[in-house]
């Protein structure tokens, strides 16, 4: 199977609907903190790529190697914790060996989870994962049981984050069908890859897919992740390796990293908290931005601010009447969404 990732988001919903969707939606949130983003590399310094965050300090790939690193005392002056696993760092070597790190790079795509910030008495993101490509849904056809809605809402976390999904349905050998129809989400163009560790059955299809990307696996509690990331990255635990980092150059791992790399080119992000995610982060009114396929309706309704709920004349609710239209089971999805 070969995928067009330039055509995904085309396929997902009408390429200047989506636009304005996603303009809408900058609009409506400040997304994270920006005050440690540097936009120009600073004579001298370096960029390498940020693969563990320690208490109080950090472990940095960067020209071949990996390195201890310690944020600057502007940064710890001014509070700034906003990093994550995969930012791309921007240092400067200090006289001990280690490197300071003076910021890092706008991040084009992350996965965040909520943290309730109690000064300032509001929900923030905190970002667990950062320049992601790939966010692999991953649910079991049984053990645990298959709901959509689980998709639904990953799907919405990972639009959030402008990260691209992928379904990943595990534990095929348990059931001769697939229990519920993911056509839905084929539909909208999202690749659905049927795996089983057991039997190894798409396997291949699976890293084929995530080859030269940069991934995270999230999902339920048992539905396989840990299975799946243990076949991918079978020498995770070996000490070291020769390896390339994310730009292309050689690069060694050790023990105790949280972006690794399986195969050349290609990671997988697996930090704390990543794998089970909540919905938190999203607010309501951000919801209906996160629904792709509504894009092309919500244009349509009377009230441009509509939650496609209750209001008069809503197009999405129209053209959900309309069979074939929308899918029935993602409106459901979002309506329950939007009633927690
Ligand atoms: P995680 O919590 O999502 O990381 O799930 P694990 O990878 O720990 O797997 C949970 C359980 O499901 C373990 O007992 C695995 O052996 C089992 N399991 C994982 N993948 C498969 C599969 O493809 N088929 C079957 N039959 N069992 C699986
Ligand atoms: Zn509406």
């Amino acid at each position: 199977m070969s995928i067009d990732w330039e055509q995904l988001p085309d396929a997902r919903a009408k390429k200047k609907d989506r636009a304005n969707y996603k303009k809408s939606l900058r609009a409506s949130a400040s997304k994270t903190s920006q005050s440690s983003v540097i936009s120009e590399l600073p004579e001298g310094s370096l960029l390498g790529i940020l693969v563990t965050i320690h208490k109080n300090r950090v472990e940095i790939v960067i020209n071949h190697e990996r390195c201890e690193g310690v944020f600057s005392p502007a940064l710890l002056a001014q509070g700034i914790t906003d990093f994550a696993v995969g930012d791309y760092v921007v240092c400067t070597p200090s006289p001990d060996g280690s490197l300071l790190v003076l910021g890092r790079t706008e991040r084009t795509s992350f996965i965040a989870r909520a943290r309730s910030d109690r000064t300032r008495n509001k929900i923030t993101r905190h970002v667990l994962a950062a320049n992601v490509d790939v966010g692999v849904i991953t649910v079991a056809v049984k053990d645990p049981a298959l709901h959509t809605q689980f998709i639904d809402r990953y799907l919405v976390l990972l639009e959030d984050g402008d990260v691209k999904p992928v379904i990943c349905v595990t534990k095929t050998d348990l059931v001769s069908e697939e229990p519920v129809s993911l056509d839905v989400y084929k539909e909208m163009g999202i690749p659905v890859i049927e795996t089983s560790f057991k039997t190894r059955a798409g396997i291949e299809e699976l890293k084929k897919v995530l080859f030269g990307k940069t991934s995270v696996f999230i999902g339920q509690s048992g539905v396989g992740k840990s299975s799946l990331i243990g076949l991918l990255a079978p020498h995770e635990d070996i000490a070291t390796g020769e390896v390339n980092n994310r730009t292309g150059k050689g690069t060694h791992t050790t023990t105790g990293s949280n972006l690794y790399e399986w195969a050349e080119n290609s990671f997988i992000i697996d930090t704390p908290g990543v794998r089970s995610l909540g919905m938190e982060v999203v607010r309501k009114e951000e919801i209906r931005l996160l629904f792709p396929e509504f894009a092309e309706f919500a244009a349509k309704c009377k009230y441009h601010d509509c939650l496609h709920v209750e209001e008069p004349r809503c197009a999405v609710r129209e053209a959900l009447k309309k069979t074939g239209m929308l899918g029935a089971r993602r409106y459901d999805s979002y309506v329950r969404m939007m009633q927690e």
